[in-house]
């Protein structure tokens, strides 16, 4: 018996013919062509499925507060003051309300997995942490939302920051992050990053850096120490846009040694694109690293929303089919193969960066399904697809109507 049939469904990454998708107590229980079997049933006309998108890396906490600041420059200085500045008035409740309208956004685009990135320091103490923990319960039915706390303003310049960190990770925070570049001792701050990792058994997540200077770089700190506390396949960098700083050749040596060390790499185009090159006035370089390079070379790559409405991003709906587009558009992917690629960018790669083993449309798995309005990766990526329908455990979460156009009745 199941509960639901999906059917003609083209699987991402699977085979070209259309299947059934048999799904049975939240499962999928069952990919067969023609399935024989009783039960609700969904015709998708060939469209293409996902398992939903994978965001690794938003701020829930800071978003949409637009209206509380005023953009001038448009520098990662001016970002940082204003954003700290309107984090003083913060309240638990206007982060949960704020959290739940972005987080809706997200789920209406297809997400069905995110790690969300949590601010933790002396100032708003554990009012974010707290929001989020009750958005992830009420929100639980659409997403699995993953806490990634950390000291976005320093660790070791900031007393009394580290305790509030173990105090969040004895509450049950699931992942931890680092952002060295606001320490006054960086090296020292991913240092205290990993032993809290080590101590509570979680992955890790930096903030790595921030600017196009590629003379220096913080990385190989960081790979260093993944080695030291055999911690590869458990580290991620994300802002790592001094690699968009370097030469194919540099990069490529640089990405080899990431996919042996198992350090991933988050690459965020929209703040990326806003912040980056500012001491320019023409010729602005991009600052976005070549995710789907790298990927190449054998390290695990994701693409993500980052900020939305907010001073480091004043852009945003949460779209993770719009960023693998503009990445893409960005970074000038040629070919319609690699094009297609950019997909996973947004899909397996980022599943796999956050080590969800039950991630993807196979039996087994938590029957997580998005319904994208095309049949194939490449036109995913290519046109933008909708998002028209998902699923969260086999239980409908969105639904989204196909555009439909209107002839005017002597036409038809
Ligand atoms: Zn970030």
């Amino acid at each position: 018996m199941l509960d639901l049939i999906l059917r003609d469904a083209r699987i991402a990454g699977g085979e070209q013919r259309p299947v059934d998708i048999g799904i049975r107590d939240g499962r999928v229980a069952a990919i067969e062509h023609g399935l024989a079997a009783d039960a609700p049933e969904r015709r998708l006309e060939g469209r293409l499925v996902v398992g939903g998108f994978v965001e690794t890396h938003i701020h829930l906490d800071k978003s949409c507060i637009l209206d509380r600041c005023n953009i001038r420059e448009g520098t990662l200085a001016e970002a940082f003051s204003q954003t700290t500045a309107a984090k003083r008035g913060f309240t638990e409740e206007d982060i949960f309300a704020r959290a739940a309208g972005t987080l809706t956004k997200a789920i209406v685009q297809g997400t069905t997995r995110m790690r969300t990135h949590v601010e933790i320091d002396p100032r708003i103490h554990l009012k974010g942490f707290n929001a989020m923990r009750r958005l992830k319960a009420d929100y639980a039915w659409a997403v699995d939302l993953e806490l990634c706390v950390f000291p976005q303003e320093g660790l070791l310049n900031d007393p009394g920051c580290e305790e509030l960190l173990v105090e969040a990770c004895e509450a049950g925070a699931d992942a931890i992050g680092g952002c060295p570049y606001a320490d006054t001792d960086p090296d020292g701050h991913v240092a205290h990053i990993f032993a809290l990792a080590k101590r509570f058994d979680l992955d890790i997540d930096f903030h790595l850096d921030f600017d196009l200077d590629p003379s220096w770089m913080r990385l190989d700190e960081v790979m260093r120490q993944t080695d030291r506390h055999g911690w590869g396949g458990r580290v991620t960098v994300g802002h790592a846009t001094k690699l968009s700083a370097v030469d194919t050749q540099a990069l490529a040596a640089i990405g080899r040694r990431l996919a042996d060390a198992g350090v991933a790499v988050t690459v965020i185009p929209a703040t990326d694109l806003f912040l980056m090159g500012r001491d320019h006035d023409h010729n602005v370089p991009r600052g976005v690293t070549q995710a789907h390079r790298l990927a190449g070379h054998g390290v695990t790559c994701s693409l993500a929303t980052n900020n939305v409405l907010n001073p480091f991003t004043p852009f945003g709906d949460c779209s993770l089919i719009r960023m693998a587009n503009l990445y893409a558009n960005v970074a000038q992917v040629g070919g319609s193969a690699e094009i297609a690629s950019c997909l996973d960018l947004v899909t397996t790669s980022p599943a796999k960066l956050m080590n969800l083993a039950d991630y993807g449309i196979a039996v087994g798995n938590p029957a997580d399904v998005v319904v994208l309005d095309c049949q194939s990766s490449l036109s995913a990526v290519a046109e933008l697809a909708s998002p028209l329908l998902g699923f969260k455990r086999g239980r409908e979460t969105f639904s989204r109507p196909h555009a439909v156009i209107n002839w005017p009745n002597e036409q038809r």
